[in-house]
């Protein structure tokens, strides 16, 4: 609700906000370098990948700490007009948005006990889905992330919750066909339930249609394999590809993946109708030599597309409206142990590298000056109907 209005709010401010962007435009050609005319790379352009860490080591430990930007003297808000509405440059600052910022996008494998390397205890999970919302991170799918079409509410920080290997637990139903509460698809939805104003069902599952262990062939439980998958897409989730049989793309004949890449979209399609599958998961993070083979292809008359591909591993991900962004590599954080903690506890240090949302899918907020590492990443062309704005920091 907070979100709808706050989004209301900001599209009655358009205008205003337009035509400060363009006094801020104005000022930029008169003033130098601002935030706008540094899009051209430099030396703190490298993507936010693992370096030397702040924190304990661990496995994917968080990049390098990067110095808060330093308070910049706020310039006088634009003369109030006729309307004594919030100010559009104050309502960005106090969400303090940043659409430029990184985004986690986590991997899960099994949900069972015990936990271990590969598995996540139901109880575990649930605690993560409760630190997530109470630190304001909000849920979205991955071919939104992909496509820059990010619709959270104003302060909230996108996050994505990915599956791979479709195993019981991800999505197990009991016998009356409800999903079992102790299962991540139930832990799922009773969170959407609780908190529908902090969390809604969106998740990206990476399924499998046919390997040796049968609890992975679409979540187990044939009789309810294709329930599954309608329920899921119905409460919003996303349903993804991680081929028929967790086949190395790197490996075999281009015949062969284009088997495994055709087969698997559309026989997920045939089971959803009118469902659009758009994302991969390359089983074991390895990608065909020729890389064009998972953007799209023909076999035996069955077309295929990718829009969206993730990686195993790489640490938070770039903005989608950054240079660094590469849909076809989106980097993941493996969740096990503490390494969620790890990369929550950094992102409450370091909150000027968290992608902040304005609460207007059409907009991309950024604060001038951005912080040191995001500077010169803004990508040279928005998606199409998507406008930029720039606030001054302030403090
Ligand atoms: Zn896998």
């Amino acid at each position: 609700m907070t979100g709808m209005d706050e989004n209301q709010c900001c599209r009655r401010l358009l205008l205003p906000v337009v035509l400060m962007l363009l006094a801020l435009l104005v000022g930029a050609c008169a003033d130098g370098p601002s935030g706008l005319a540094t899009t051209g790379g430099g030396p703190t352009s490298a993507p936010p990948t693992a370096t030397a860490s702040p924190v304990p080591p661990s496995p994917t430990s968080p990049p390098t700490a990067t110095p808060d930007p330093s308070p910049t003297p706020t310039p006088p808000p634009p003369t109030a007009t006729t309307e004594p509405t919030v100010d559009p440059t104050i309502f960005l600052q106090q969400v303090q948005a940043n659409e430029l910022g990184w985004i986690l996008v986590l991997e899960y494998h099994l949900i069972e006990e015990p936990g271990g390397r590969w598995s996540r205890t139901p109880d575990n999970f649930r605690r993560d889905v409760e630190q997530l919302i109470a630190a304001g991170y909000y849920p979205i799918n991955l071919i939104d992330l992909a496509r820059g079409q990010i619709d959270v509410p104003a302060g909230k920080t996108p996050i994505v919750l990915t599956f791979d290997d479709s195993s019981s637990g991800q999505c197990r139903y009991l016998e009356d066909g409800q999903p079992d509460p102790d299962s991540a698809c139930g832990i799922l939805l009773a969170a959407a339930q609780a908190h529908p104003q902090d969390w809604q069902p969106r998740a990206t599952f990476f399924v499998l249609l046919d390997v040796d262990l049968d609890d992975r062939i679409l979540f187990g439980q044939p009789e309810w394999a294709e329930k599954k998958l309608q329920d899921l897409v119905g409460w919003g989730m996303e349903i993804g590809s991680h081929t028929i049989s967790h086949y190395r793309l790197d490996q075999g004949t281009e015949e062969k993946i284009r088997w495994q890449l055709a087969v698997s979209e559309n026989t997920i399609e045939a089971i959803v109708p009118g469902y659009e599958l758009q994302s991969l998961s390359a089983p074991l993070g390895m990608y065909p030599e020729d890389e064009s083979l998972i953007h799209g292809g023909v076999w035996e008359e069955q077309v295929y597309d990718f829009e969206a591909v993730v990686e195993v591993a790489g640490g938070p991900s770039a903005s989608p409206f950054s240079l660094n962004f590469d849909p076809y590599h989106i980097r993941r954080n493996q969740v096990f142990e503490d390494e969620l903690d790890i990369w929550l506890d950094y992102f409450e240090i370091h909150p000027e590298l968290r992608y902040i949302s304005d609460g207007d899918p059409l907009t991309v907020s950024i604060p001038h000056p951005l912080p040191e590492r995001l500077q010169g990443l803004l990508a040279e062309s928005l998606p199409e109907g998507m406008a930029l704005r720039q606030y001054p920091l302030g403090q």
